[in-house]
């Protein structure tokens, strides 16, 4: 049995959670489940974000499931899920974004996979104002950061038999920073002689996903970049509803959906679980168990390429619980 930390999240996040725990349950998974909160979970039942015995537990597993957590728009106590990528020093998001049989979405065949740096960037939290009318953040990109998100984007291509990775970036505005994370890539490529490498700009790489996705491969991009052509290309695939991540260190692993709290949907039984469950199955190939990962995976895919059992956002009428003992009966 691995023991795996697992934090039910906020918003959809607790029934996603259950719906995985039950599919879990129903395949024979061999995970045991320690329950700790974060977000406001925590704070409604620990007055804390991020209770010490969430971190302790995190820490003696080195494995966890988590849903998603409520972040504050504009104010309040820091991201709790960036905190917990950075304390942790889970430096590589990996999102795996597939098409996916019977999903309806605008493309096909679409099989890309995002490295997304987790630890700086904007995302480093180093922000200020600056007298009344003004406000300054401040981006940090290390050689070091760049390197090891690189080494892992190139080592993740070369096991999977993947041809191509595309850096993302701004260099031509950010010249130091997106720069640096340029110049730290090129490194990294050059180790790598049998996986193409190339550059391109963010804001062109949008509009290339949205005309050509099925063009592109492995994507290494800076942390802000990432997140926001995460949730582009979930679009490209049937939507958040059906992405999974990962959050990866060397002393451990963190697994999520791309997803948020929902708050639009939260508590009306109308969640999907599938980019959650994904995401657990990610967890089952980490832990070593690919077998019953891969069971899980096809149990999923046979409901949604059904159609019929699979919730609204995918254009059903399911509710969370019947998906859920769609996919069961499917096991
Ligand atoms: P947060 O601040 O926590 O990120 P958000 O408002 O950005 O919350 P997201 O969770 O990112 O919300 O979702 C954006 C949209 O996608 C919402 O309309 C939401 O209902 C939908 N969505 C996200 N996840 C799912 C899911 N698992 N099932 C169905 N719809 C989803
Ligand atoms: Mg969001």
């Amino acid at each position: 049995m691995h023991r795996v930390t697992l934090i039910p999240g906020d918003g959809i996040g607790p029934e996603i959670s259950a719906a995985v725990q039950e599919i879990f349950a129903a395949a024979a998974a061999p995970v045991l489940w320690d329950v700790h909160f974060a977000g406001q979970g925590g704070i409604d039942r620990c007055g804390d974000p991020l209770p010490e015995a969430t971190m302790a537990s995190i820490r003696a597993n080195k494995v966890a499931l988590k849903g998603p957590l409520t972040t504050q728009v504009g104010e309040g106590y820091r991201s709790i899920n960036v905190t917990l990528r950075q304390t942790l020093d889970l430096y590589c998001n990996l999102r795996p974004v597939k098409s996916l049989p019977g999903v309806r979405s605008r493309y096909e065949g679409i099989d890309l996979v995002i490295f997304r740096e987790n630890t700086e960037d904007l995302y480093a939290g180093v922000e200020h104002r600056v007298g009344r009318y003004a406000a300054e953040s401040v981006k940090i990109i290390t050689t070091e950061a760049s390197v090891r998100i690189a080494q892992a984007a190139f080592a993740y291509a070369a096991r999977h038999g993947r041809k191509r990775v595309t850096a993302v970036h701004k260099a031509n505005i950010m010249k130091l920073t997106d720069g640096l994370f340029l110049a730290s890539a090129r490194e990294v490529a050059k180790l790598n002689p049998d996986i193409r490498y190339d550059e391109v700009i963010v804001d062109n790489l949008c509009m290339q996903l949205v005309m050509r996705p099925e063009e592109y491969d492995v994507l290494l991009a800076p942390n802000l970049y990432g997140d926001i052509v995460s949730d582009l290309c979930a679009g490209l695939v049937g939507g958040l509803g059906v992405v999974p991540g990962a959050n990866l260190g060397e002393g451990g692993a963190v697994f999520e959906a791309v997803h948020g709290t929902a708050p639009d949907i939260a508590g009306r039984n109308a969640a999907n679980p599938a980019a959650l469950l994904l995401s657990a199955a990610m967890m089952l190939d980490y832990l070593g168990e690919g077998p019953t990962a891969a069971r899980i995976r096809a149990a999923l895919e046979a409901v949604l390429a059904e159609g019929r059992a699979v919730t609204p956002d995918l254009g059903g009428s399911a509710t969370t619980l019947q998906m859920t003992d769609e996919i069961i009966r499917k096991l």
